[in-house]
């Protein structure tokens, strides 16, 4: 613990699992206090009481990203606490459901989006006010599917929904770049979380399933999936001093699995 982000106030959606919970758990450890925002029924009660084990600071607000009042008042709940807002990590996602385009509803399509897309614009918009008087430090979790993985085959909307979140980040990094405000997405490949969990895989996917040529999930460099704390030590980079110079930047974390 060098206490890279002490005293910092960070604001970490999808806090309760995966890259979220390791992120937080990172954040909590180099100093700062962290709000713990998740759905209502979600295990960030439990990121709680292991970061306040180790004498950092937490609190749990149930969030569900996609709902701006609810957005607004994590946030608020957050700066209300302890008076600032530095580092926003808008991290909450849903593979969704993943199915071939002529079998995708729009409430599908709809639901994907309203989670990662729109999850992300609010997390952002709401953040601004209270980071703008002394800068800070945006990072989004978009995904190589992205902007350099299209094999993953249904995940149309999960996709686009990931491609938008990075074309709204370095919007984000150029327009907030005034405020001192630096804004940079992640782009994980696959990461060992509780993310499939809840994936709705229909039946017509295999009928749009043509050969790759590396088996799904095989990373070059491992051999095997990331590990959530992997995602974090990037996370925290990106939040704290060290990455002063970096803005508008698209990092891939994936073991070289997205050059396949
Ligand atoms: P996870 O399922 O382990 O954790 C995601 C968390 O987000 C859960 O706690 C869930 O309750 C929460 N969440 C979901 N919908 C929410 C909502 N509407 N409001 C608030 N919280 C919500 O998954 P993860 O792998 O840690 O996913 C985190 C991010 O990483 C996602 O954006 C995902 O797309 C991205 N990602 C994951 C992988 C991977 O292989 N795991 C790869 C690339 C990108």
């Amino acid at each position: 613990n060098l206490g890279r982000v002490k005293d910092r106030v960070a604001f970490v959606t999808g806090a309760g699992s995966g890259i979220g919970r390791a992120a937080a758990l990172k954040l909590a450890s180099e100093g700062a206090r962290v709000c713990l925002a998740d759905l209502k029924d979600n295990r960030t009660d439990e990121v709680k009481q292991l970061i306040e084990e180790k004498g950092g600071e937490a609190f749990v607000a149930d969030v569900d990203v996609s709902d701006e009042a609810r957005v607004r008042e994590g946030i608020e709940k957050a700066v209300g606490k302890w008076g600032r807002l530095d580092i926003v990590f808008a991290n909450a996602g849903i593979n969704g459901t993943w199915t071939p385009i002529e079998n995708m509803t729009s409430e599908q399509w709809d639901d994907t989006l309203a989670t990662n897309l729109k999850g992300t614009f609010l997390a952002v918009k709401y953040a601004i006010p209270y980071m703008k008087e002394h800068g800070g430090s945006i990072i989004v979790t978009s995904s190589i599917n992205g902007s350099r993985k299209f094999s993953s085959f249904g995940a149309s909307a999960y996709s686009a929904s990931k491609a938008g979140q990075v074309a709204f980040a370095k919007m984000a990094a150029l327009e907030l770049a005034r405020y001192r405000i630096r804004v940079n997405v992640i782009c994980p490949g696959a990461i060992d979380t509780n993310i499939g969990e809840n994936t709705n895989i229909t039946p017509e996917l295999k009928t749009i399933q043509i050969p790759v040529k590396y088996p799904e999930g095989s990373q070059p460099l491992e051999h095997r999936s990331g590990k959530p704390e992997q995602v974090a030590d990037l996370v925290l980079f990106l939040a704290s001093d060290e990455s002063s110079h970096i803005s508008g930047t698209e990092m891939f974390i994936d073991g070289a699995e997205s050059l396949l």
